[in-house]
C-alpha cells in the first residue's frame, strides 16, 4: 500500500489565489500541510512534553501510516498534556502493532462493496467515491488505514467506469464524496469532479465527508464555499470530530463559514476511548456543535481494524452514554449511535 501523503502530483491552485487575503486563499492551506508534524519527536517538543511522559508512544511508527497533523489541530491541544484528547487521536502508539484477534484489516469489507474503481455502493440510493487517497491527518483509530488507495482513481478521466456505472443507475440519488478526505483534492479536481457528478440528472445530492474543516480550517477558502455554493445537486457538508476541545479557534470560524454559505453541516464521531467515552465528553461535544448550529449525526463504534483495538470502548458502554446523553440534551443534540455491520442495508442502530 502506498503511504497516505500529500498527492504531489496534483497541480496546486495556487495562481488562482487572491494574495491579498492571506487567510483565505489556496496557497494557504497547501502550505499549512506542507508545515504539518510529521514526526513524534516534534509533536511532542511542541507540546512541552518529553517521551518519557508518553511511554507508550512509537517514536518510529510504521511508515505506511506515518504520524500526520497540522499545526492548527497542535495548536488546539493542552501543552504538557500526555492524555490530551487531541493528542491521542493522532500520536502513534506501541499497542498498534499488536494483533487482537477479531480486529481485521477489511473489517467493513469493502471489498465486496466495489462497483467501480473509487465506487463503493452498500446501501440503496446512495453511493460512495472514493474522491481522494489522502488526508491531512492520520487518526490512528482510522477504519480505512488499510485501504489500498493506490489502486483508485486519480485522473479525471479514471473516473470515467465509475461515472458511467452512477449514469446507468437511477436509484442512485446522493453520491457521498469520501476518502482518504474529498477536500484535499485541489478546487480545480474538486470542480471537475462536482460538475461531472452534477451532469448526471438523476442526482440530487452530494455529500462531502471530510475532517479538513476541523483539522486544517484554512481549507475552508472562499473559493471552496463558491464551488459548493454553484453546484446543481445540493450539498451537505458532515464533517468529523471527537472532542469539543477539536470545535474552538479557526474550526469553529470555518464551520460557521460553511453554514453562513447555506450549506448543512453534520458531524460525525467515533466512539473512542480514554477520549470520549464519558458522558461529559460526549455532552460538551454535542453542545459545542449545536452551538454553533452544526448537528451531531452519528456517533460510530469503532470498526474493527487491525491496530485500533486499544480505541475500542464497548457497545454496551456506548449504549449506555447515549442513554445518559439523552436525559442532558435536547433531542436534536444526541447523535445516532451506529455499527457497521458487513453486510446489513445500512448502518445499525444501538440502542
Ligand atoms: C456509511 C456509508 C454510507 C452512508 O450511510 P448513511 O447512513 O447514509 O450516512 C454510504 N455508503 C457507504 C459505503 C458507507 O460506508
Ligand atoms: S481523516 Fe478520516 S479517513 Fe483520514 S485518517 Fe482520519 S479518520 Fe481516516
Amino acid at each position: 500500500m502506498e503511504p497516505l501523503t500529500v498527492p504531489t502530483a496534483l497541480p496546486l491552485d495556487a495562481g488562482s489565489a487572491p494574495r491579498s487575503d492571506a487567510t483565505n486563499s489556496s496557497a494557504t492551506w497547501q502550505q499549512d500541510l506542507a508545515r504539518a508534524i510529521r514526526c513524534p519527536k516534534e509533536l511532542l517538543r511542541q507540546l512541552q512534553l518529553l517521551p518519557q511522559h508518553v511511554p507508550d508512544a512509537d517514536m518510529k511508527p510504521d511508515s505506511r501510516f506515518p504520524l500526520l497533523v497540522p499545526i492548527s489541530f497542535v495548536e488546539r491541544m493542552r501543552p504538557g498534556d500526555a492524555a490530551d484528547p487531541l493528542l491521542r487521536q493522532v500520536l502513534p502508539r506501541a499497542a498498534e502493532r499488536t494483533t487482537v484477534p477479531g480486529f481485521l484489516t477489511d473489517a467493513v469489507d469493502d471489498g465486496a462493496a466495489r462497483k467501480a474503481p473509487g465506487l463503493l455502493q452498500k446501501y440503496s440510493g446512495r453511493a460512495l467515491l472514493i474522491a481522494a487517497g489522502s488526508c491531512s491527518v492520520h487518526c490512528r483509530y482510522c477504519f480505512r488505514r488499510n485501504y489500498p488507495y493506490s489502486s483508485e482513481p486519480r485522473r479525471i478521466q479514471d473516473w470515467e467506469p465509475a461515472l458511467a456505472e452512477l449514469r446507468n443507475d437511477t436509484s442512485v440519488t446522493e453520491v457521498i464524496l469520501s476518502g482518504g478526505d474529498p477536500l484535499m483534492l485541489t478546487d480545480r479536481r474538486l470542480t471537475e469532479l462536482c460538475e461531472r457528478l452534477s451532469d448526471v440528472r438523476h442526482i440530487e445530492r452530494l455529500r462531502i465527508h471530510s475532517r479538513l474543516p476541523i483539522v486544517l480550517p484554512s481549507r475552508v477558502t472562499n473559493e471552496l464555499l463558491e464551488l459548493l455554493s454553484q453546484i446543481r445537486p445540493q450539498v451537505i457538508m458532515v464533517v468529523h470530530a471527537n472532542h469539543a476541545n477539536e470545535v474552538t479557534g479557526d474550526c469553529s470560524d470555518a464551520l460557521q463559514r460553511l453554514l453562513r454559505q447555506g450549506l448543512p453541516v453534520l458531524n460525525q464521531a467515533v466512539l473512542l476511548k480514554d477520549i470520549n467515552d464519558s458522558v461529559e465528553a460526549l455532552e460538551a461535544l454535542s453542545r459545542a456543535l449545536v452551538n454553533l448550529g452544526v448537528m451531531p449525526y452519528y456517533l460510530h463504534q469503532l470498526d474493527r481494524v487491525s491496530g485500533t483495538a486499544h480505541f475500542e470502548a464497548s457497545v454496551g458502554r456506548g449504549s449506555r452514554l447515549i442513554r445518559e446523553l439523552r436525559e442532558r440534551l435536547p433531542g436534536y443534540a444526541v447523535p445516532q449511535f451506529v455499527q457497521e455491520v458487513p453486510g446489513q442495508r445500512s448502518k445499525i442502530p444501538i440502542h
